[in-house]
């Protein structure tokens, strides 16, 4: 009797064992079988994709079937989004003729300037009412009232020394008249010299890039870094626009694409001491050029001096600055031009980068900003496109306006 007790206690104790494992292995069951051969999120491999099937159908299997039971994965590669790719480095354009390639994007200019003026000079009776449309097209187009001054006067002159004009002889002078105000002779190369630091060490080329915010400075600088590495130099790049909380990110990605790497602050931080860190950086990796954002808070002036020219101060302990270039919005007009003129008056500027001249028709702003600064632009931004800055060549800009 007690041998039959036990014998049945041992079949329910064998059935509900036996229950228990159905449970369990139906809960299994939901899991796939394991991919062949599981691989470390961390180590990808050659080939490998962000977002590949399997992964998506791993992250399913843990985020839906088994919501807080890592164990219950056992068997199947608790996926983590793979690490972003390394991004492959890119080859940015020459940086020679890049303006004579991109010249159509000055057809706003163009159009209003160089076509106008040729317009109005090909008139068969010049009368004053005709010279004061030119006066106008001129200062409409941003040339600045003593540069248009200066033009009238001297295309009035050799007008009436032409006698009779053909349209090839009315452009070859305006061209020359417009070459002079824009001038041929600047040195618009941008100063990137090494030097020998107060160590002995060997200092990069320094390049600090100034401005007020939205005149396109850091996607400058971003392109900057482009013209400097297709010329065959290597770059470090110093976020020191600190104040402004997507610079650093968005100075970072320009690097990244072109093996440039990027010295960045806390959010708020010392700009001067993030443009200190990236020119020792630079001497530390032996780079070329330290091309260094800075902040362009054009709050008041007392404290831009205070901030840009400790920004100078602090980096020129490593060496000297070779080149401090103002970015300013070709859109902006007179704007543009007093900006210019307070940004002049607490940094010694180099030169002068014009940016969104594609998007303008006042192309004229070029002969202005230098004739008020003294200093040549050295630079055109002419798109938003990585390599759609240009070095700026007197020729080839004329030559844009008034169309061939
Ligand atoms: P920041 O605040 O001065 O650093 O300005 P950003 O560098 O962020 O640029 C402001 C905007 O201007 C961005 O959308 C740029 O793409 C745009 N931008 C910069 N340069 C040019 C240019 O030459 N042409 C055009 N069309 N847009 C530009």
């Amino acid at each position: 009797m007690d041998i039959i007790v036990i014998v049945i206690a041992i079949a329910v104790v064998a059935v509900l064992a036996a229950g228990g494992l159905v449970v369990g292995s139906r809960r299994r069951k939901q899991v796939p079988p394991p991919p062949p051969a599981p691989r470390t999120p961390a180590e990808p491999q050659v080939g490998e994709e962000a977002g590949e099937p399997g992964d998506e159908q791993r992250r399913t299997i843990e985020e839906v079937d088994l919501p807080g039971e890592p164990e219950a994965a056992a068997g199947t590669v608790v996926a983590e989004p793979p690490p972003p790719a390394a991004p492959e480095l890119e080859v940015p354009a020459p940086a020679a003729g890049r303006l004579v390639r991109l010249r159509a994007r000055l057809a706003r200019s163009q159009n209003s300037l160089g076509k106008g003026l040729l317009g109005l000079l090909s008139r068969e009776h010049l009368d004053e009412d005709t010279w004061e449309e030119i006066e106008d097209t001129l200062l409409t187009a941003d040339v600045g009232v003593q540069p248009t001054q200066e033009l009238v006067e001297r295309l009035r002159e050799r007008v009436k020394v032409l006698g009779t004009r053909t349209p090839e002889e009315l452009r070859a002078l305006l061209r020359e008249e417009l070459l002079a105000l824009v001038g041929t002779e600047a040195d618009r190369t941008l100063d990137t010299a090494e030097s020998v630091g107060p160590e002995g060490a060997e200092v990069p080329g320094i390049v600090l890039v100034v401005g007020v915010n939205g005149t396109g400075k850091t996607t400058t600088t971003g392109k900057l870094a482009r013209v400097l590495v297709a010329d065959g130099k290597s770059v470090v790049l110093g976020a020191a626009d600190t104040f402004r909380a997507a610079a650093a990110d968005q100075l970072q990605t320009w690097g990244e694409r072109v093996g440039a790497r990027t010295v960045r602050g806390p959010e708020g931080g010392d700009p001067a001491s993030v443009a200190y860190d990236a020119v020792k950086e630079a001497i530390d990796e032996g780079a070329d050029v330290a091309l260094i954002d800075t902040a362009g808070r054009l709050h008041t002036k007392t404290g831009l001096m205070d901030e840009l020219g400790k920004v100078k101060r602090v980096v020129e302990k490593h060496g000297p600055v070779g080149e401090v270039l103002l970015v300013l919005d070709a859109t902006t007009g007179q704007n543009g031009l007093v900006q210019a003129r307070v940004f002049a008056e607490v940094v010694d500027i180099t030169g002068l980068v014009l940016t969104k001249l594609d998007g303008t028709a006042k192309g004229g702003i070029v002969i202005a900003v230098q004739r008020e600064l003294g200093v040549p632009v050295k630079l055109v931004g002419l798109g938003e496109g990585a390599d759609d800055l240009a070095p700026f060549e007197p020729e080839a800009f004329v030559d844009a306006l008034i169309g061939d």
